[in-house]
């Protein structure tokens, strides 16, 4: 099917409206662009479960601190519509600024609490911009399922939170973290790495996959006790210390709802780890499952 492009709000909502109007079930996939296999995984995820896919472009200013990357944010709009089409999706709305903020906005979305943690601590700000912006895209699309990757598991969790409190009418889909072969998460920002920082970004996974060995413990140590929290840390943050060109922001063990810190490994955990490598600022993270 060919891809249809809408940039204006009403149209959209309109389109929408009709296509369940009509009995279609709609998946959402919200993205910034710069589309790569991470994005369209979501479409694809999307279009095997529905039965139009609206994937949307939107570079959200709201969401981006005073000196964050903003302006030179990737950008390839006819890639986006090649591969969003090849993804099978239905829509692409991709409005321009004006039309979804023809206003300054005075609105803001806050989830209290997990938006400060984290990331959240390094960028404060970013996920209120990111629940706005959802909310408003939800809003728009009307129900539906909306899909989002683990790859960023606090935007996640934040977006889970909002959409409980706020009874929006979506049902949240997480989808796997898609990866290239030599385990780097898949993000538009890689594009910012030289040949060099790319050869040592799989260090992050790396030191992800250290994590999630210590929370396993030896497996024929007979030790009763559950690893602790801060030795998994620690795996993780001698796994990047080896690599001069990272530094290290965080490496943290977490309780994948609430994202609250854990002391140990007693139930299943979140490891998320961020890093900066030359002009990048990297994220990733994976699910460490408890000893049994
Ligand atoms: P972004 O364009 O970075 O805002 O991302 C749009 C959506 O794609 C979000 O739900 C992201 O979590 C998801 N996404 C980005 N990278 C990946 C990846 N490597 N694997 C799976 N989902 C991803």
């Amino acid at each position: 099917m060919t891809l249809r492009i809408v940039d204006r709000v009403d149209a959209f909502r309109k389109e929408m409206d009709a296509e369940r109007g009509a009995g279609r079930r709609v998946g959402l996939v919200p993205t910034m662009g710069a589309l790569h296999g991470g994005h369209t995984s979501l479409m694809e995820c999307a279009a095997a479960e529905c039965d139009v896919v609206a994937a949307t472009l939107f570079v959200n200013p709201l969401q981006f601190g005073a000196r964050e990357d903003l302006a030179g944010y990737p950008r390839d709009p006819d890639g986006d519509r090649a591969l969003a089409e090849a993804a099978g999706a239905t829509y692409l709305f991709a409005p321009p600024y004006e039309e979804m903020f023809p206003e300054t906005p005075l609105t803001a979305v806050t989830v209290a609490g997990l938006s400060d943690v984290l990331e959240g601590a390094s960028r404060p700000g970013h996920f209120r911009g990111v629940a706005t912006i959802v909310t408003k895209l939800l809003s728009l699309a009307g129900p539906c399922r909306a899909y989002f990757g683990e790859k960023d598991y606090q935007q996640l969790a934040v977006i889970r939170r909002l959409v409980r409190d706020l009874s929006l009418a979506a049902e949240v889909v997480a989808c796997p973290t898609v990866r290239a072969a030599d385990g780097l998460a898949l993000s538009s920002r890689n594009a910012y790495l030289t040949p060099e920082e790319r050869a040592v970004a799989p260090t992050l996974y790396q030191a992800l996959r250290a994590g999630r060995a210590a929370a396993a413990g030896a497996p024929s140590s007979g030790r009763s006790e559950p690893p602790s929290a801060d030795a998994v840390r620690a795996a993780m943050a001698d796994t990047v210390a080896r690599q001069p060109l990272i530094q290290l922001e965080y490496a943290e063990v977490v309780d994948p709802d609430d994202l609250a810190p854990l002391a140990t490994i007693d139930r299943d955990a979140r490891l998320l780890i961020a890093a900066r490598l030359g002009r990048a600022r990297l994220i990733d993270n994976v699910a460490a499952e408890r000893p049994r």
